[in-house]
């Protein structure tokens, strides 16, 4: 089955002669064994809500379709699932290579917490090819983190060789496929151990619910998946797992159509004299557009662009003109949005050397037009406010 198809049939319902056609939210703490037999039994599938209501098991089923792979499991966060992926694999004396374009806050978890425990962090060149990464390997390795693209800056990273060099020796590669959605990009099948997901951002789809998952390659990968979120006691509510599965449904329409509009919205860009660079995977000369091109079958609707150097009092006005694009955290919802960012506040391998502002827009389902007179609106405000 495709993608496309994929998305609408699992983790349906299928309880006879008649059921929903979209799985129920079943909300519960304890379950209740008729008998001792079926205690037995049940304890294999349903347990305890912590462990999992049919309604978390039928996202994971549809994350698993979607991703490829053995496995699913859910995290409260897609920070959660970061964490947790890392915390599955290390101990004290380990080392994890992370690539320096990590999601702040993952980065904060390696510099800050798993250093505490004894667990040592070395940051890595996203653009590294197979031999710098295996340059920088040491026997006690456990882990590679990829984000791919990276965050706020957008380089694509090249997954198989990453996979090669983690394979060579006893590491696991982990990586944040939050952008490429699992629609895009399919980590699993280019040699990750564990594909996770902000499911936050493109699968919940509204802006309205957090939730992460983690997608294990094979069965030994996803018991310590299973035992690292155990034992951190994450649970999902059953209405959020709910609003993560029924946003899957329209995953493969909505992002077809942010790419499409993140596209007419570059295009427009381009032509402002006030642009710098466009920060965006499917850019040609972008730095691992070929790796994209090899590996991705398409691009979502996050994407930055370099604004030559803008006085501060011109960037407020910029920001101040929309009246659709709306300024704010994350991304992944039905709504456009425009974020100052600051890349060279994240990195510490690579030095981030752009003079002018980083501005990071997410492209909406918003009519292209209206969202064409929206920037129009912000980039005369900046024009006149440096007059
Ligand atoms: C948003 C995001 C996360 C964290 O997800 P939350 O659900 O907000 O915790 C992790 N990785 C990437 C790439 C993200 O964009």
């Amino acid at each position: 089955m495709k993608d496309n198809t994929k998305l609408t049939v699992a983790g349906r319902p299928h309880q006879r002669p008649a059921h929903p056609v979209n799985t129920p939210v079943e909300r519960a703490s304890t379950y209740l064994f008729p008998t001792y037999d079926d205690y037995l039994e049940g304890a294999k599938t349903i347990t305890y809500g912590r462990l999992g209501t049919p309604t978390h098991r039928a996202l994971e089923e549809a994350v698993t379709a979607l991703e490829g792979g053995f496995e699913t499991r859910l995290a409260p966060s897609g920070l959660q699932a970061c964490t947790a992926a890392l915390l599955a694999f290390v101990a004290a004396g380990d080392h994890v290579l992370m690539t320096d374009t990590a999601y702040d806050p993952t980065r904060k978890f390696c510099d800050r917490f798993l250093k505490r425990f004894g667990v040592e962090t070395t940051f890595y060149d996203p653009l590294a090819g197979e031999e710098e990464i295996a340059a920088l390997m040491r026997p006690n390795t456990k882990v590679i983190f990829a984000e791919s693209p990276g965050s706020l800056t957008f380089e694509v990273q090249d997954l198989p060789a990453l996979a090669r060099a983690a394979h060579a020796g006893a590491a696991k590669l982990i990586v944040d496929n939050t952008w490429g959605a699992g629609y895009f990009c399919k980590p699993i099948a280019l040699g990750a151990d564990v594909s996770l997901q902000a499911a936050t951002k493109y699968l919940v789809g509204h802006a309205d619910a957090l939730v992460g998952t983690l997608t294990s390659a094979d069965e030994q990968t996803a018991q310590k998946i299973f035992y690292a979120l155990l034992q951190l006691g994450s649970n999902v509510s059953a209405d959020d797992a709910y609003l993560a599965l029924r946003g899957m449904r329209t995953l493969s329409a909505r992002l077809e159509r942010h790419q499409e509009n993140a596209n007419e919205i570059i295009k427009w860009l381009r032509k402002q004299d006030a642009v710098e660079r466009i920060l965006h995977p499917a850019q040609k000369g972008f730095p691992g557009h070929n790796v994209w091109k090899r590996d991705l079958t398409g691009a979502s609707g996050l994407f930055g662009v370099v604004l030559k150097p803008t006085p501060m009092p011109a960037l407020k006005a910029f920001f101040n003109a929309f009246k659709l694009f709306g300024i704010g955290f994350s991304w992944g919802g039905y709504e456009s949005l425009v974020l100052h960012v600051k890349p060279e506040q994240y990195r510490s391998a690579t030095e981030w050397s752009e003079a002018g502002p980083v501005i990071r827009f997410h492209a909406g389902l918003e009519d292209i037009e209206d969202l064409k007179i929206d920037l129009e609106r912000a980039f005369m405000a900046l024009a006149a406010a440096q007059k």
